[in-house]
């Protein structure tokens, strides 16, 4: 029997698998099928129970404060009285949920983008090359991470660069880093012009390039990704501390 937590992922693979059962189970109903899975598999009489279950989780990623709701999950606050809202980020959480089972992570909140944001313009500022260096990734990872967030909303994540990828068609539009910070991070992850509009910093929806989304550009992202985001909060954190 599996534990009790069940993700969109979980509903999503249940519900291929009813389709594809249709060969060996020819006189069920597409619902009949997925009770039967259901029951199989996770030992509840109806696949509803296991709607009713990922309703739940859902639910507890959210904090309520009188009508103003606010997931955690996928940085969403919404009127939780609203019939549209409450559909709205429905939407959008299954978004996230199936963006976070691809990428191997969830885009960070509006709040940790900016703490990161911060550390990184400071350690910029440092005399030491790999401080700049950190600092300029952690620039460069804040708006990686709005970018993704409105690729993920919008659908399209599967179409936007990893971040090693990202760091490559970024740079040559990066006036914020000091050019002899820009230029040796450009030797370090390449430099690509034209894939995002100049002034901008978002993945464009529309991309003129192709985007190569290799297997190991998104294990090296991932990891960059994660070193950078943990040095700068850490950084963050122990500044407020002291
Ligand atoms: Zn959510």
């Amino acid at each position: 029997m599996k534990m009790n937590t069940i993700t969109w992922v979980d509903l999503a693979r249940l519900k291929k698998a009813a389709k594809a059962a249709k060969a060996t189970l020819p006189d069920l109903t597409h619902m009949q099928r997925l009770n039967a899975i259901a029951a199989a598999e996770y030992g509840v009489r109806h696949f509803h129970e296991l709607e009713k279950r990922y309703d739940a989780q859902v639910a507890s990623h959210v904090d309520v404060d009188g009508g103003a709701h606010h997931c955690r999950f996928c940085s969403f606050t919404f009127d939780g009285t609203l019939p549209a809202d409450i559909k709205a980020h429905s939407e959008r959480h299954q978004l996230f949920a199936e963006a976070q089972a691809t990428l191997g992570f969830v885009p960070m909140s509006y709040k940790e983008r900016e703490q990161v944001k911060r550390t990184g313009y400071e350690w910029m500022r440092s005399p030491d090359p790999g401080t700049q260096r950190q600092g300029a990734l952690a620039v460069l990872l804040s708006h990686f991470e709005r970018s993704m967030e409105h690729a993920v909303d919008g659908g399209r994540w599967h179409k936007h660069p990893y971040f090693v990828e990202y760091l490559a068609y970024a740079l040559p539009g990066a006036g914020f880093v000091p050019e002899s910070i820009r230029q040796r991070l450009a030797k370090e992850f390449g430099d690509k012009p034209g894939g995002i509009p100049a002034g901008a910093t978002d993945w464009p929806s529309q991309a003129a390039v192709k985007v190569t989304r290799s297997a190991s550009d998104a294990a090296a992202s991932v990891r960059l990704r994660e070193s950078v985001s943990q040095a700068a909060k850490t950084a963050a954190e122990g500044l407020v501390a002291t």
